[in-house]
């Protein structure tokens, strides 16, 4: 079994203040929850240089939400993947439902952008997703399956690809799949990963499930076989929830 991989996406929250918030988890981080799980902090781009500083030393990683295809260029307000390594990032999220739905991103772009962060030498974080139309039309399956076969380049491995399934309507909603449905779309996840990075290596390749991940909810959700994490957004603003939500393995 993989590793479990805890990792908090801060989306566009977060000031220079919430260095406090870094303290807090690193205070939490105790060598009993390192024994057992990787932490991850994804905070927006004006962060992640001071808070990887912060984090030197730390076993807590620090990465970006999203990176452009290109190395560098005329491509005004992005930012590259090789800038997010050079900050101190060794993680970046791509294909989050919030770029596919706000910015247009489709899978192919965000193959692009998976295909950017394994050449700066970044482990993606490629999340997938079915919105609730597509799952209450049956086709939650179907879906996450084309939206992983479209967004994972094939240099990927297990050190370099954590798939991370996110159900568009359980995102910020409160709302999660039974841990049955969950089961499900992971062990398709696995079974696909057998294609793309070979038999031996999908058993080692993170699958983490995000949306509405609570500390209430953590340790039903982190039960589920093939759930090797978890990809936090709300509850990873406060140290003591994401650190709770760690605590539930
Ligand atoms: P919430 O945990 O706030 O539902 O967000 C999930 C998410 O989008 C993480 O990337």
């Amino acid at each position: 079994r993989p590793r479990p991989l805890v990792a908090g996406n801060w989306k566009m929250n977060g000031l220079k203040s919430s260095a406090k918030v870094l303290d807090e988890i690193h205070a939490g981080y105790t060598p009993g929850l390192k024994a057992k799980v990787d932490l991850a902090v994804c905070p927006p781009a004006t962060l992640v240089g001071p808070l990887a500083l912060q984090a030197v030393g730390s076993r807590v990683a620090i990465g970006g939400q999203d990176c452009h295809a290109k190395e560098s260029g005329a491509f005004t307000g992005n930012v590259s993947a090789e800038m997010l390594a050079d900050a101190g990032a060794t993680y970046v999220i791509v294909g989050h439902s919030e770029r596919r739905q706000y910015h247009g991103e489709k899978d192919v772009d965000v193959c692009a952008k998976a295909v950017a962060a394994h050449r700066a030498g970044l482990t993606a974080i490629v999340c997938i997703g079915e919105t609730r139309e597509e799952r209450e039309a049956g086709r939650a399956l179907s879906v996450v399956k084309k939206q992983l076969r479209g967004s994972t380049p094939v240099d990927s491995n297990s050190q370099n690809l954590v798939v991370a399934y996110e159900p568009v309507w359980a995102i910020g909603t409160g709302l999660t799949p039974t841990s049955a449905d969950v089961a499900e779309v992971h062990a398709l996840i696995r079974d696909e990963l057998k294609r793309l990075v070979g038999k031996a290596d999908s058993a080692r390749v993170r699958i983490l499930y995000g949306g509405s991940v609570k500390p209430s909810n953590a340790t039903e959700l982190m039960a589920v076989e093939n759930v090797n994490g978890a990809l936090v957004g709300g509850a990873s603003l406060v140290a003591a929830d994401f650190l709770a939500i760690a605590g539930a393995y």
